[in-house]
């Protein structure tokens, strides 16, 4: 790594950036490109044929060896196969260093070992994938050297979705026609482009390699299965935004240059709530964009730690009892001259454009709750969400004092004549400058919280990615929008059909804002008294894929088929139950192999104390109690491990589905915990030097 350096002059050096193109590439090439960039214009061949030899040569010269098509299966992860630019040896035995219009636009990895959910048979296992050239392409160096890696969609054979982009893109198509239908009719004509943008706060832990490799759960599920909490936990509040120590910030240093060479923005670094907690947060872009490097930042947390002798934790709850990660999504509209639709201005009420925005975007998310909760359902999130530390289960939106206000004014008045503003604030000390005040303060326990000039939703997890909670934004926001365009663009007084619709739907959907305490009970019980879903787990969240509303809404913007949306729920419950069995027999294993055998030992050390103790003539007390509760644990310990080694296979007999998945949930996972009680027990009496693994407290306060 370099000394010090400016940031500008390395930022988005690897990247084959609007600037490089604008620099290699042949002028009318380049506007041609820029017209299927900005319009979706179809790409000629004959361009994609130049861009490929010039993006070819500015990789060589960046070190490049190999290309790669870079998707994003279903599988969670993002998948690559490395081609390397040499052609066959001529007769002279040299070879040249080629890379075609053809490779750039189009691969076909074996599709047969992605997961599909029934849309293609293994027997035909064409899949495409296709450059996305709204993304760019760029050059990653790692162990491997450096690779050409180029953001593609990934579908099958008929053209159906494999992957998280495809959709993610036609929910953009989507919202953009509706945007764009919008904002004409409040007389914008200058505007010719509106697109989502996304800022995604990502957290994650991280602790000691060495330790980690100790943990066969860490190794194989990514996150603790046993262990007893420390006597010290996150309850002092010392480690949020606390100074960072000097092994992280060293970390924190090469994630951003590395980053930066890949023009992702990195912009925010902190210690988190928990020990050993971090976050990073880019600038915001593009969803699209957003999106391929919110993976690429994952990714490279995790091979930099590696290089720091560290491994980063992605999952949502490492560490039971302790805060879990999560990655706050940040969303906003905004045209290609740069207006914000969610910027509210300083007198909101007068805006009546940013009020139907708004009004729009309540009534997507009160209808569509259940589809918003699904798109962060995943495997690790269940841990997180509703058990007090995350937003809960329940989608509810909050709106702040100001707007809450203008909204009480428009429903019990039908009339919005005044704002509150923030005013000054008052520290009490005169040498302080006088800060003007936001006008509505922080809830940090909704799960969409309005926050200035764009939504906050905080239920993703941390490993998941962002592709699913933008694609389900995007389209029912876009679903409202039309609706309203549909109504307004026949009314004949348009100010007051638009001040009606805006009052309607501020009346009819005010049930989904709450600007309480997200984490109270009350809350549950209000919710469930205002009718909405609390859907508590991803297997319960999984259905609403397939509702005829969502099926309605994904195919009326051609974002998901039907058959598409089957296909994920199949995926989505294989998923689901593959994860838990995988928790189940790495329980299994550590018990069996490291826990019943360590606790043996210690009660043998404890047998033999007892005997030579009482053969020398003085009393056990002790030794004798511990014996007795060790002895105990442990075959409470034995008994629910049988339990968990018999309902493991019975789930792995059943077919795969939803009732599968139902029975990992409700049978496996709760034997499990049953399984965990005496171990976690167990490690507060065992000797330490015999508990066969690194505790809670030498992972998360000793990295
Ligand atoms: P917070 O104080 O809530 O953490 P920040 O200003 O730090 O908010 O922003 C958090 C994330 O939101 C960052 O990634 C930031 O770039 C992003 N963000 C800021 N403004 C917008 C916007 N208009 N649209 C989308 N994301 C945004
Ligand atoms: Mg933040």
């Amino acid at each position: 790594m370099s000394e010090y350096y400016n940031v500008a002059d390395i930022f988005g050096q690897n990247v084959f950036s609007d600037k490089v193109m604008q620099e290699r590439l042949p002028k009318k090439v380049y506007k041609e490109l820029k017209k299927t960039i900005d319009g979706g214009k179809d790409l000629d061949p004959m361009v994609a044929e130049v861009v490929a030899e010039a993006m070819k040569q500015w990789a060589i010269e960046k070190g490049a060896t190999h290309y790669t098509h870079w998707f994003q299966p279903l599988t969670g992860v993002t998948a690559e196969k490395h081609d390397s630019f040499i052609t066959a040896p001529r007769a002279d035995g040299t070879i040249l260093m080629e890379f075609s219009g053809k490779e750039l636009i189009k691969g076909e990895p074996d599709a047969s070992s992605f997961p599909s959910g029934g849309l293609r048979a293994t027997f035909e296992a064409r899949g495409y994938t296709a450059w996305d050239c709204t993304s760019p392409a760029f050059v990653r160096e790692d162990a491997a050297g450096a690779i050409l890696c180029i953001p593609t969609a990934f579908c099958s054979y008929t053209g159906e979705a494999l992957d998280l982009k495809t959709p993610l893109l036609r929910s953009m198509q989507a919202i953009n026609t509706q945007a764009m239908r919008l904002i004409k009719l409040f007389g914008n004509t200058t505007s010719r482009k509106v697109t989502p943008s996304v800022g995604p706060e990502q957290e994650y832990f991280l602790v000691d390699a060495e330790k980690f490799e100790q943990r066969k759960d860490l190794i194989y599920t990514g996150r603790t299965l046993f262990g007893a909490m420390p006597p010290k936990g996150q309850e002092l509040d010392d480690h949020y935004f606390g100074t960072i120590r000097q092994r992280i910030a060293s970390f924190m240093r090469q994630v951003n240059e590395e980053l930066w060479k890949l023009g992702v923005s990195a912009k925010t670094q902190h210690n988190e709530v928990a020990p050993a907690q971090h976050e990073l947060a880019p600038i915001y872009a593009e969803a699209n964009v957003a999106v391929d490097h919110n993976q690429i930042i994952m990714q490279t947390l995790k091979r930099v730690a590696c290089q720091h002798g560290m491994k980063c934790l992605l999952h949502e709850k490492p560490f039971a009892g302790v805060n879990g990660s999560g990655k706050h999504n940040n969303w906003s509209i905004t045209t290609d001259d740069g207006i914000n639709l969610l910027e509210p201005g300083k007198t909101p009420h007068e805006n009546i454009q940013f009020l139907l925005v708004l009004a729009c975007i309540m009534k997507a998310v009160d209808v569509h709750a259940d589809l918003l909760r699904e798109s962060a359902a995943d495997v690790g999130n269940d841990h997180r969400l509703g058990a007090n530390e995350a937003p809960p289960a329940i989608i509810s939106v909050f709106l702040g004092e100001q707007l809450q206000d203008v909204m009480a004014q428009l429903i019990s008045t039908g009339n919005a004549t005044s704002s509150k503003s923030g005013g000054v604030l008052q520290t009490g000390v005169k040498t302080l400058p006088d800060l003007f005040k936001d006008a509505t303060d922080r809830n940090r326990t909704s799960p969409f919280a309005f926050t200035g000039n764009k939504f906050e939703f905080r239920m993703v997890g941390s490993r998941d990615s962002i592709a699913s909670p933008n694609i389900v934004l995007n389209t029912i926001v876009a679903d409202a929008f039309c609706e309203a365009c549909d109504l307004l663009e026949k009314s004949e007084d348009f100010d007051e059909a638009v001040h009606d619709l805006i009052k309607k739907y501020l009346t009819d959907h005010q049930r989904i804002v709450f600007n309480g305490n997200g984490y109270s009970e009350a809350w549950v019980e209000e919710a469930e008294r205002r009718g909405l879903p609390n859907i508590k787990s991803m297997v319960d969240a999984i259905p609403s894929l397939v509702t005829e509303k969502a099926v309605d809404v994904f195919g009326k913007f051609g974002v998901f088929t039907r058959a598409e949306l089957e296909s994920r729920v199949e995926i989505k419950y294989e998923n689901y139950a593959k994860a838990i069995n995988i928790e189940a027999r790495t329980m299994i294993d550590m018990a069996s192999k490291q826990i019943i055998p360590a606790v043996i030992k210690y009660t043998k050390s404890l047998a033999d104390t007892v005997i030579a103790v009482k053969a020398a003539g003085a009393d056990t007390p002790v030794q004798s109690e511990l014996l007795a509760e060790s002895s105990d644990l442990l075959s409470d310990t034995k008994v629910a491990l049988a339990k968990l080694i018999d309902v493991t296979d019975q789930a792995a007999a059943m077919p795969e589905g939803r009732e599968q998945s139902v029975y990992c949930h409700d049978v496996v996972m709760s034997v499990m915990e049953e399984l965990r009680a005496p171990v976690d027990k167990l490690e507060m009496i065992v000797d330490k030097e015999m508990w066969p693994m690194p505790s809670y407290g030498d992972l998360i306060f000793e990295v």
